[in-house]
């Protein structure tokens, strides 16, 4: 009989109440002193090993616990501390570390943070480390052997986490200016790495989980056996501890050959997103090694389907020789779903809540398998119960909508193109729009006030009326557009003043999406966000933004109003999302809802109507191999919600990325009539992609940041508009700012948009006079 271990990945860490969040903020603003923010989260990483104990996992993660990012903390570990934040780190090691997460900005000191990314395809986003050529590493936080002192002295079995120093680096960018790639750094770094596990061992640590997602990416294989066989040759050279080499998040699949060669002594298996590694990576692990099992789904919040992953336990256990270990586990670290389910009993119906699992409850479902493999009997009712939970799922009649399936089923291809191509359309907007050359816009929302959000909470609890509450957003929209059109603006937009978020508006105005309480996860640094629920078949039982609308545009009598919609691929990217039917149809659904809203905005007037899809890029798989059929149908469901208008009203996209060389041709193939998108920080990667690919539709690279209060000026924003008009020919270019104002104060959103139209108004003269 093998012997069964259980235990998760990894933990979220901001609290059953996002307590983390209150103590970092309250840290920076001063109210919390640093020996509070240490003592409260020491509390925290206590609470959340005696709740993952009291379920009988048999062992905790340490170090997954972080202030900010476990990517800076790995980086912060060794040295990885740039230049401009060394004179902080000489006074104080938290200051500099927060200044690398978020910059900081006082009397004495002006730094900027470290970029930011999203970690692998998820809504997490992590710091990126910068190595310059002549980075020295050192031991500068031994964060993880106190987390691991800390838990052993509370009597835990612990397991030290940390990211492995290929997968750091490959993670890393090279300083501006500097001639090495991150990885060269390699040789240097380990005898760090080494440091800390020495210090670990001496600590008394056993097992060391070593995080590795690249192996979830494609590899140069060439360069990478030889990294990983380096660090984990020496690695190994360190008496006393065994190594447990994770990758989550996809299949392993080329590179299980890699991974099952290292002088490891475990190696675990995402059995979520990579169930097809299984047979191989069971034929291709020598016998003496653990084998651990992800079977609990990290990333979504469905009860899992116990019986199904016991029988997959069970055949791991039968594959193993006797005696080897197999651990049940979580399939990546917690930290991407919420803390627990237990806030929502009495707000989401009973029914919901027996479909659903949170932290709390997958730490269960791993002891639950754990205990039925050694012996059946002793959970035989929790199985029971799981299995009746998900019946109850699958058969639900709140799930299944014929008519919404059906009427999917029955498209055929007339709902996936316009009338006419875009050429053809490009003259009669031309007409129906009267817009001058060089059309300026803006990308939709406008100050969030403190006032907006003032009268949107009241009208939450209740103390101000839905009649008050109209009132007021009907009175900031008229004055946002009245200012637009005396501002010079062409394009108009009604400010989103109704919108907490972009997906949470239309997820509430949808059939089919259920919104927890206490959802959170983490998104960076102290930010959370709590994404909806898509639990069933969607539609739309009214039409969610033609009021709006048609207000709007009854302010401006002579400029078009845009209508304002979020994409299907973006509510379904940002959204917890069913599992019991392909993400492509969930988003056929919602991209037949919006479909009938584009349809009942043209009927209400609407001239221009604006999809936006800021998530489309996010979205792409992992692997290479599996980007086409994304493509395929993220393209699909956009122009299945855009194309049921006739040819005069012009569809709009957005999107807040310029990096999209990798995309571009479904990006064409979107057939948007005019798309705005970011180009501020990042001009040449853009008119890089313009010039290779080519595009022939209407497009408005972004003018100006909109992340930062700075107001930018006619120079600046001219000279980046004159770049612009060498790659883009004049009749299709749009002035823009770079996404929507929302986070931005009134007084430079003024300021900034009159410089913006004085960009557009000077290049049509200039523009009328060349020719
Ligand atoms: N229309 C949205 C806005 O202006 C777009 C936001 C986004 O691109 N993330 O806020
Ligand atoms: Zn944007």
């Amino acid at each position: 009989m093998s012997v069964i271990k259980s235990t998760i990945l990894g933990f979220p860490r901001m609290g059953s109440d996002r307590q983390l969040k209150k103590l970092v903020e309250g840290f920076w603003s001063g109210k919390v002193s640093e020996a509070e923010l240490a003592e409260g989260s020491k509390n925290l990483r206590a609470e959340h090993w005696a709740l993952q104990t009291s379920y009988g996992l048999t062992e905790v993660p340490v170090g997954d616990f972080s202030y900010y990012d476990h990517v800076l903390d790995a980086a912060y570990a060794v040295g990885i501390i740039p230049e401009r934040y060394q004179e902080l780190n000489k006074d104080s090691g938290i200051q500099a570390y927060f200044a690398m997460g978020r910059g900081l900005q006082n009397k004495n000191v002006d730094v900027r943070s470290l970029e930011m990314k999203k970690w692998f395809d998820t809504n997490y986003h992590f710091m990126v480390p910068e190595i310059a050529d002549n980075q020295q590493f050192t031991l500068n936080s031994t964060k993880v052997v106190n987390e691991f002192k800390e838990a052993t002295a509370l009597g835990y079995t612990a397991r030290p986490v940390i990211l492995g120093p290929v997968t750091l680096l490959a993670l890393s960018k090279a300083t501006k200016g500097s001639t090495s790639k991150p990885l060269d750094h390699l040789s240097a770094l380990i005898p760090v790495y080494i440091e800390l596990l020495q210090q670990l061992a001496a600590a008394g640590a056993e097992w060391v989980q070593v995080d590795e997602p690249i192996l979830s990416l494609d590899l140069d294989a060439a360069v990478y056996t030889v990294a990983f066989s380096q660090a984990y040759t020496e690695f190994a050279k360190v008496d006393g501890l065994k190594y447990l080499l994770t990758s989550y998040f996809d299949r392993l699949g080329d590179n299980l050959r890699l991974a099952a060669a290292l002088p490891v002594h475990g190696i675990h298996l995402d059995l979520v997103r990579g169930a097809s590694d299984l047979d191989a990576a069971l034929a291709a692990i020598p016998a003496d090694k653990v084998v651990s099992i992800g079977l609990i789904n990290g990333r979504n919040i469905w009860k899992a389907n116990l019986e199904q992953q016991l029988a997959v336990l069970n055949k791991v256990i039968s594959a193993r020789a006797s005696g080897a270990a197999v651990w049940v586990n979580s399939s990546c670290s917690l930290l991407h779903s919420p803390h627990s389910l237990k806030p929502e009993a009495g707000h989401l119906d009973e029914e919901t809540l027996g479909w659903l699992s949170f932290a709390e409850e997958k730490i269960e479902e791993v002891a639950i398998l754990a205990a039925a493999a050694a012996d059946r009997s002793s959970v035989e009712r929790q199985l029971q119960s799981n299995t009746a939970k998900v019946l109850s799922r699958q058969q639900s009649e709140r799930i299944t909508r014929p008519e919404v399936q059906k009427r999917l089923a029955a498209l055929d291809e007339t709902f996936y193109s316009r009338q006419a191509p875009f050429t053809e359309r490009q003259q009669v907007q031309r007409v129906a729009l009267n817009l001058p050359l060089f059309p300026t816009t803006t990308i939709g929302s406008f100050p969030q006030t403190a006032e907006v959000r003032k009268a949107r909470a009241q009208f939450r609890k209740g103390s101000l009326t839905k009649a008050e509450y109209e009132e007021f957003l009907d009175i900031e929209t008229r004055k946002c557009i009245e200012w637009q059109d005396e501002a010079g603006l062409d394009v108009l937009v009604h400010g989103e003043f109704e919108r907490t978020d972009m997906v949470e508006f239309f997820g509430e105005n949808l059939e089919g999406f259920v919104f927890t309480k206490k959802g959170w996860v983490q998104s960076y640094g102290s930010r959370c966000v709590k994404p909806p629920v898509i639990f069933g078949d969607v539609s739309r039982p009214k039409p969610m933004t033609v009021d709006v609308a048609r207000f709007a545009q009854s302010c401006s009598p002579n400029k078009p109003v845009k209508g304002m919609l979020t994409g299907p691929v973006t509510i379904l990217q940002w959204s917890f999302v069913r599992d019991d039917q392909p993400r492509s149809q969930t988003a056929g659904q919602i991209a037949l809802a919006i479909r009938d809203e584009v349809v009942d905005l043209e009927a209400a007037g609407i001239k221009v109507i604006q999809v936006d899809e800021p998530a489309i890029r996010e979205g792409l798989p992992l692997r290479k191999t599996d980007y086409d059929a994304y493509l395929k149908w993220s393209v699909d469901v956009f122009r299945l919600a855009t194309t049921g208008v006739r040819n005069e009203t012009q569809i709009h996209t957005h999107f807040c990325y310029s990096d999209f060389n990798e995309i571009f041709t479904a990006i064409k193939s979107l057939d948007a009539d005019v798309i705005t998108i970011e180009n501020s920080k990042s001009d040449l990667k853009l008119l890089g992609a313009l010039e290779v690919h080519g595009y022939a539709a209407e497009i408005g690279p972004g003018l100006y940041d909109i992340h930062s209060p700075r107001v930018p000026s006619v120079e600046e924003m001219a000279a980046r508009f004159a770049a612009l008009q060498k790659y883009i020919p004049a009749e299709n270019l749009w002035a823009n700012p770079d996404c929507g104002l929302k986070t931005r104060g009134w007084p430079e959103v003024k300021e900034s948009l009159i410089n913006l139209v004085t960009v557009a108004v000077n290049a049509r003269k200039t523009h009328a006079a060349a020719n």
